[in-house]
């Protein structure tokens, strides 16, 4: 395999990984560290996983800043199996409201009305969720279990640049699509939750970053690897958890701190989304809907005049050596998702191919 072989690779999740992570599990495939075998292949009860599980966990820790009240779950399932989690273990009197800003928020408040009373504080429905909304559009009840919110919208690309009052009750975010992508206040959060495949590592990870107080007994009848109580006594092991997914989520996490962190990540990410958004600003033949302080650094929605066009853009777009440029199938069009592991780079390069496409196709 050689790396110029490698395609720019715009999706959403799964999505590019660095390739200094890719390098260095290609370099550990057949013998970890002497252990004469691969992660794969390792007890999960060995001292050997042991250590990588500790030291993923520890890494998180130091890169998000978590307070020592709070326990870092690495359970299977993605985000969606904690749709279902939280809802059977938050919802103490039953109530929870939920920010509905696009699809996935959308599937949480859908799941967590199977267990409880439901309240969908806001809908961006009306605007096609091009908004994140303000406080004042926030419609939140008194003493509820918690309100659940999605910090960056995979589908619509939108993100919340602030963090609303809730009125005391506990903040749930799912972070899936921004995780490790700029510095978090995790103090503010009840939960912090995401599945790895998009900017954290490699599909089959959820990650449950937890304030230990709301860790409560669990309910009777609830599936056991949903009981938060049951997860954070074993640490995560109460069963075989997802090993490599958890070795790879570590060697990432790794690579974000050898290339200096959150903060590093944060003004890379704000440079690569201006190059991208600032053209498609000036630009009368792309069309970008999403509102001026609502739009995503991870994940930018586009369209060009016709769908017709559309689909040429991503049928050249795939010729040009770039892939999943594709719009999701619920909004069309066409989307970069531009991760921590996409490079400056690979953007400019995307600026150039879209440039030239307008000046043949307009
Ligand atoms: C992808 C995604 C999900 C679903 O994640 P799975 O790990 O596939 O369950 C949920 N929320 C957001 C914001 C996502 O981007």
């Amino acid at each position: 395999m050689t790396d110029q072989k490698r395609v720019y690779n715009f999706a959403a999740g799964p999505s590019t990984l660095p390739l200094e992570v890719l390098k260095t599990a290609q370099e550990q495939m057949l013998n970890y560290k002497g252990s004469g075998m691969s992660v794969m292949e390792m007890s999960h009860r060995s001292s050997a996983y042991q250590e990588i599980f500790d030291e993923t966990k520890a890494t998180l820790k130091r890169l998000l800043k978590i307070p020592d009240n709070y326990k870092i779950l690495l359970l299977h399932g993605g985000a969606t199996q904690q749709f279902s989690a939280l809802a059977l273990n938050l919802m103490q009197t039953g109530k929870a409201d939920y920010i509905v800003t696009g699809s996935f928020s959308g599937k949480a408040a859908k799941e967590a009305a199977k267990f409880g009373d439901v309240h969908i504080a806001y809908d961006g429905k009306e605007n096609n969720y091009t908004h994140i909304p303000t406080q004042d559009e926030l419609d939140i009840r008194e003493g509820v279990d918690y309100v659940h919110l999605c910090e960056n919208n995979t589908i619509y690309g939108t993100e919340w640049n602030y963090v609303p009052d809730t009125k005391g009750a506990p903040l749930v975010a799912d972070m899936s699509s921004d995780i490790l992508s700029r510095p978090v206040d995790v103090s503010k959060y009840g939960v912090i939750y995401a599945g790895a495949q998009k900017n954290m590592g490699i599909a089959g990870l959820g990650v449950v970053i937890i304030r230990e107080d709301l860790i409560k007994p669990h309910k009777e009848n609830i599936p056991v690897l949903a009981e938060y109580d049951t997860m954070a006594a074993k640490d995560s092991m109460y069963n075989t958890p997802p090993a490599y997914a958890i070795y790879m989520a570590g060697l990432v996490a790794k690579w974000v701190e050898d290339q200096g962190g959150l903060e590093e990540m944060a003004k890379r990410n704000e440079k690569k989304a201006k190059l991208l958004q600032d053209y498609l600003d000036q630009s009368d033949f792309y069309n970008y809907p999403t509102e001026a302080g609502s739009r995503s650094r991870m994940n930018v929605a586009f369209t060009t005049p016709s769908k017709e066009l559309d689909a040429k853009f991503v049928k050249e777009s795939i010729a040009a050596g770039m892939t999943n440029l594709k719009g999701h199938r619920l909004v069309g069009g066409i989307r970069a998702s531009i991760y921590n592991a996409m490079t400056y780079e690979g953007v400019e390069y995307l600026v150039n191919f879209m440039k030239k496409f307008e000046e043949e196709n307009k």
